[in-house]
């Protein structure tokens, strides 16, 4: 890691580099705490290019912190359907509130005080502060660890707590204290343009002659691979019913922790949004569904529908490797339950739903085209 003299010259050309080559991106035009924080949120799982379009949208509607704590919630996870991860937006809208009645609507300026805001942890409270503020605090997630490990030729798992402070004192070493969001930015940036986890580009990196990890040989390597946690394999069923009117039957995400536990065997991202009727299944899924279609509608009368199989799903999040086998039912009207919603088949964007609900809607459609007489 370079010191003294050295170091002067790397903050220099990084920022140089930087201040040159950086992408345009809507959140780098604004100063607006608000916004950059809107940003890293949605960029924590999200690619940039995917990101845009939303951050843009959102804004539109919400474009501040007012207005997102004023907002019903269900309005923010519909800007936020597709984006996945929904705790994100559920999170930053509490934290808008907590921001608006207690601190009129100002973003802390403290470290101390932002850590306090639901969502918010270190990496994300240093970004906006360093960026909105001028905030001495230096960023450190996955990519700018994947730069410092190369950069210092650190080998080991870089989430192992003791590998990871070292990498934070590094990160908070080289830090310009004179440009520290510019200088945050440029690392998060070499790491997402150059520094890449798979053929990092060293002949343009502005700091190449630092980098421990080239002059060994061993840059592409860095980090070394943590074990992976074993896949598992979820299996499920989703009942989508259609009427002549090409409506389908979407079921609430749950209200209390009485429905969350009851939920809780269907992965969140089905049950936490709304959702088509869904659950997990062992053995031949169509039996299941129907035993529990009957079960969650005990007053519908005449329940012998036909379950059309349409083309399994298939959607991973983390380590689950999720499978649904969507069945159509084709009925006059849908049936009644309690706190369900009717909405077009085709369309499901008046209620915030799941990539993988979507999913199951397209293959519904897709199954209802080619039965005779469907939809
Ligand atoms: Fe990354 Fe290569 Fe630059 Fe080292 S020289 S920091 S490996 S891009």
């Amino acid at each position: 890691m370079p010191e003294g003299l050295e170091l002067a010259t790397f903050r220099k050309q990084m920022l140089a580099w930087f201040r040159q080559f950086q992408r345009d991106l809507p959140w780098r035009r604004t100063k607006d705490p608000y916004r950059i924080w809107l940003s890293e949120i949605m960029l924590q799982q999200t690619r940039v290019a995917a990101a845009i379009p939303y951050y843009e949208k959102f804004l539109q509607r919400f474009p501040d912190v007012h207005t997102l704590a004023a907002a019903p919630q269900d309005e923010v996870l519909r800007l936020w359907s597709g984006l996945g991860y929904y705790s994100r937006a559920r999170n930053l809208q509490k934290a808008a509130q907590q921001i608006v009645a207690k601190r009129g609507g100002e973003f802390p300026t403290r470290l101390e005080d932002a850590l306090l805001l639901p969502g918010i942890g270190n990496y994300t409270a240093a970004a906006i502060l360093s960026i909105a503020f001028g905030g001495k605090q230096a960023v450190l997630d996955g990519n700018v660890a994947r730069v410092l490990a190369r950069l210092g030729a650190i080998r080991g798992e870089l989430r192992e707590s003791k590998n990871w402070q070292t990498l934070q004192k590094n990160a908070d070493r080289l830090l310009d204290p004179e440009s520290p969001g510019d200088w945050n930015q440029a690392m998060m940036e070499l790491g997402a343009t150059l520094c890449t986890p798979r053929s990092p580009r060293c002949l343009l990196c502005p700091v190449a002659q630092f980098c421990e990890g080239r002059k060994l040989g061993i840059a592409e390597s860095l980090p070394e691979k943590r074990k992976e946690r074993a896949t598992v394999e979820v299996a499920l069923a989703a009942a989508v019913f259609t009427d002549r009117k090409g409506c389908t039957l979407l079921l609430p995400p749950p209200k209390n922790i009485m429905e969350k536990a009851a939920a809780d065997h269907v992965p969140s991202l089905v049950s936490r949004m709304w959702h088509f009727p869904t659950l997990p299944v062992n053995s031949d899924p169509a039996v299941s569904l129907a035993a529990f279609l009957r079960k969650i509608m005990p007053e519908v009368p005449n329940r012998e529908w036909r379950l059309v199989p349409a083309k399994n799903v298939r959607h991973a999040v983390t380590y689950r490797a999720i499978t649904v086998s969507p069945f159509l039912l084709t009925v006059e009207n849908l049936p009644r339950v309690r706190g369900a919603k009717q909405v077009p088949l085709g369309d499901l964007s008046s209620l915030p739903v799941s990539s993988l609900t979507r999913k199951v809607s397209r293959a519904a459609l897709a199954a209802a085209a080619s039965v005779p007489g469907g939809r």
